[in-house]
């Protein structure tokens, strides 16, 4: 096994990562399924997806859980405006989620489960909450008491003194609400009484009718598939405050021991410097990148093509860009033989430097930079070809780039770089010969439409 090195957001340090069991035990925390996820969300499954292949390369045997949130506030608000159950409304994204990573060629996680068939199981451990005095019911609903709770604050770094404040400050209150920031710290819902607002939707509890709130759905999951102390837990950095925080809470407070080993959080996917999310309305899905003439694989490329502990800013020029690295890859790829082993190898000779960068902290930026260094440097000799169709083989799957040619999608390049010309004739101002472009392009079949990062190309 080599040496896999993860900045771990609890300890704040570069850890060194390590099986203590069987298996390597993974939670990743799953979409909301209100609406159709957007490439942010994507820029998180992607780094999780590229984390998983490289334990499963190096023999970790990892054992992968990533949960569907099919009962919040949202879930239950749009399904009414939609006038359907919330089962028939979760259902539509939860397909269109799975379509949509499988465009992206992430793997499918070992087990799935979703908060609505783990309802029973939520109530139990809320009961051990109460039962213990971490939790208390207040009209109905039940909250975690946050003093009870010594370690409350270190995974995001909310010091004791500032914590000790703001509970102080916010005596007597309470956070019905799921997402709240660190300025609202205060004790937090586990279980909402029955509002008018829920409908239909809602479950006998020792406590009335009712729902659970949304951070105990993946303590009590992850504890049910992958036992009390998870190796690996991952998600989006706006997750670590105050979704993991309570997580970690109401574990420990539940089971007295560690919660999870690892915690990596990945930084958002930005547009024009603003965190690109569903409330922003700021948001790109799968389908506007395939109606701008690009292809998910490019997609991919381009989420991954930042450390993942950066933002990255998204346009789409950076995804025209990464859609010609990746067709420089797909050149190189078809002048290699047909792999003859699957393995890893054993000692690289070539490549070993991206995929070392893979090692130390996922980096993927550096690991490309790697491979396009070396391939632009090595000719394919008979004596080596074979060599290199391994280990370039065993990187693609660990990026997970699939360098097939989908010559449907394809804009031609004299249209793409005709779109860029006026794109850039109007960053100057010149909207004389940006009409005249657009114009060009339109009678030749192509439509421009300008957007808040960029443009895209779409055909008539
Ligand atoms: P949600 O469906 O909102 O619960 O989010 C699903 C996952 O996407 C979580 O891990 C979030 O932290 C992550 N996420 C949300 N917005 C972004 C973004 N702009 N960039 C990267 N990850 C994000
Ligand atoms: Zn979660």
């Amino acid at each position: 096994m080599n040496k896999l090195i993860l900045y771990n957001t609890l300890t704040k340090n570069l850890d060194q990562i390590t099986r203590v069991g069987e298996h390597f035990t993974v939670y990743f925390c799953g979409p909301t399924v209100y609406n159709r996820a957007h490439i942010g969300n994507f820029r998180t499954y992607l780094v999780e997806d590229v984390l998983v292949r490289i334990l499963k390369l190096e023999g970790y045997k990892p054992l992968v859980a990533r949960n569907i949130t099919d009962v919040d506030d949202k879930t239950i608000r749009d399904s009414q405006k939609a006038e359907l159950s919330l089962s028939k409304f979760t259902e539509r994204y939860t397909k269109l989620f799975h379509d949509d990573c499988s465009a992206l060629n992430i793997l499918s996680p070992d087990i799935e489960p979703c908060a609505t068939e783990h309802i029973a199981d939520q109530i139990k451990l809320i009961q051990t909450l109460i039962d213990n005095g971490t939790a208390y019911v207040s009209d109905g609903s039940v909250y975690f008491r946050v003093r009870a709770f010594q370690q409350y604050g270190q995974l995001s770094n909310i010091s004791n003194r500032e914590l000790q404040t703001q509970l102080v400050d916010s005596a007597g209150k309470r956070n019905l609400a799921d997402e709240y920031d660190r300025d609202s710290v205060s004790d937090f819902v586990l279980w909402k009484a029955r509002k008018p607002e829920d409908g239909e939707v809602f479950w006998d509890s020792p406590w009335g009718e009712g729902r659970p709130g949304w951070h105990i759905e993946c303590s009590a999951m992850s504890m049910k598939y992958l036992g009390h102390t998870i190796d690996l837990h991952a998600g989006g950095m706006d997750l670590c405050f105050p979704h993991h925080e309570n997580e970690i809470a109401q574990s420990e407070a539940a089971t007295h021991e560690p919660f999870v080993r690892y915690w990596v959080h990945i930084a958002h996917l930005m547009v024009n410097g603003t965190k690109m999310s569903k409330s922003l309305g700021n948001m790109y899905s799968l389908e506007d990148i395939s109606d701008a003439g690009f292809s998910p694989e490019a997609l991919r490329y381009c989420l991954l093509s930042g450390h993942y502990r950066q933002p990255l800013n998204f346009t789409m020029n950076s995804l025209s860009a990464a859609n010609n690295a990746l067709k420089k890859l797909q050149t190189f790829s078809e002048k290699l033989p047909e792999r003859k082993s699957h393995e890893k190898p054993e000692h690289w000779q070539f490549l070993g430097d991206a995929y070392q960068a893979l090692l130390n902290d996922l980096n993927i930026p550096l690991c490309l930079g790697n491979i396009f260094k070396t391939i632009s440097k090595i000719s394919l000799k008979s004596d080596n070809i074979e060599i290199i169709a391994q280990e370039f083989g065993t990187l693609q799957y660990a990026l997970g780039l699939q360098l097939k040619q989908r010559a449907e999608l394809d804009i031609p390049d004299n249209i793409r770089s005709l779109a860029q010309t006026r794109w850039e004739a109007k960053l100057q101002k010149n909207y004389k010969l940006s009409d005249e472009i657009r114009l060009k392009l339109e009678s030749d079949g192509w439509i421009i439409k300008d957007s808040a990062s960029g443009y895209t190309i779409t055909k008539r």
